[in-house]
């Protein structure tokens, strides 16, 4: 079984996209800039944003981090995201979720110039993903469908299998398997038969956020699981996948932790430089 090393593959994407920094610096005599907005306390959006901002550091990025407490107003943000969108130097921009109740989520991200939205949740890129034209991608699903092309560069015919219908993961997901000529089966918690559906996958991803749903015998052999669930369990953090178990019968797997996780962040550098280029043309 090949376990799929997401935390060398995101940091072997980083050393590209750090190479990539540097030439576009060379022949622009600037660099892509992301800037993130992140408001209130909450702990794990404080640790992601603090990762990003690294890692943007690293690859050579101009970063910036825009904080606001849980009480600010909601015109506020949508002042700065229209400032930002303004702003020469910034080529990505990211809020980060979740947002405190009183702020609406989906006025916040169509907010953000298309152009500039490094998360892909923008309506026009989410129609632009599904119509197979030019758009940003979901961070997330972009690193899981990287790791599955690792595997397997030619996707053609294969049988997919999404776990979990979310815009954030199951959705984006289904668009670049079927882009690349998968044929793709999306379940989620109203579907029937997931055991019978799981098994007819050559490939599997599940972005479900239930620990160890999908067990061994859900697996046809060789298949390549992608397991996108993070799950704090009595054991530790565990995925939606029976690691123990599916690791006797798939051909690959992406370990929780360090599967594909550190690809996500990876992925939000690689959109940052893909606005970057689109605004140079
Ligand atoms: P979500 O709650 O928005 O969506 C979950 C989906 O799972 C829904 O579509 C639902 O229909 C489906 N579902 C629920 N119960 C089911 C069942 N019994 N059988 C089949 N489908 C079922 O979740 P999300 O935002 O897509 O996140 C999913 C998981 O991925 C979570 O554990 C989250 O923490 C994790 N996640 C990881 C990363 C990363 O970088 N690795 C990024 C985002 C989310």
């Amino acid at each position: 079984m090949i376990l799929i090393d997401g935390k060398k593959i995101a940091l072997e994407l980083r050393e590209e996209l750090k190479e990539e920094v540097s030439k576009l610096k060379l022949k622009y005599n600037k660099v892509p800039g992301l800037t993130v907005i992140l408001i209130g306390e909450d702990p794990p959006s404080q640790i992601y944003v603090r990762n990003k901002e690294k890692s943007a550091n690293e690859v050579g990025l101009k970063s910036e981090v825009i904080r606001y407490p849980d009480s600010v107003e909601e015109k506020t943000v949508l002042d700065k995201i229209d400032e930002l969108n303004k702003d020469e130097s910034v080529s990505g921009i990211l809020v980060q979720l979740p947002l405190p109740k009183h702020i609406d989520k989906q006025k916040v991200i169509e907010t953000i110039l298309p152009s500039k939205d490094v998360d892909g949740f923008h309506p026009m890129n989410v129609g632009n993903l599904s119509s197979g034209y030019e758009s940003s991608v979901p961070c997330t699903p972009l690193g899981c469908y990287l790791l599955i092309k690792k595997i397997e560069p030619n996707l053609n015919g294969k049988k997919a299998v999404v776990v979990g219908r979310s815009n954030l993961n199951g959705k984006p997901m289904t668009q670049l398997l079927l882009k690349e000529n998968c044929t793709v089966t999306i379940t989620h918690s109203k579907t029937k038969d997931l055991k019978g559906e799981c098994l007819k996958g050559d490939i599997i991803v599940a972005a479900v956020g239930i620990p160890e749903l999908v067990k061994g015998d859900w697996v046809k052999k060789d298949a390549i699981v992608i397991d996108v669930g993070i799950n704090k369990t009595d054991k530790g953090i565990v995925g939606d996948i029976a690691f123990d178990e599916v690791s006797k019968i798939a051909k690959a797997l992406t370990p929780v932790p360090g599967g594909v996780g550190p690809m996500t962040i990876a992925c939000l550098l690689k959109n940052t430089i893909e606005c970057f280029k689109r605004s140079q043309k």
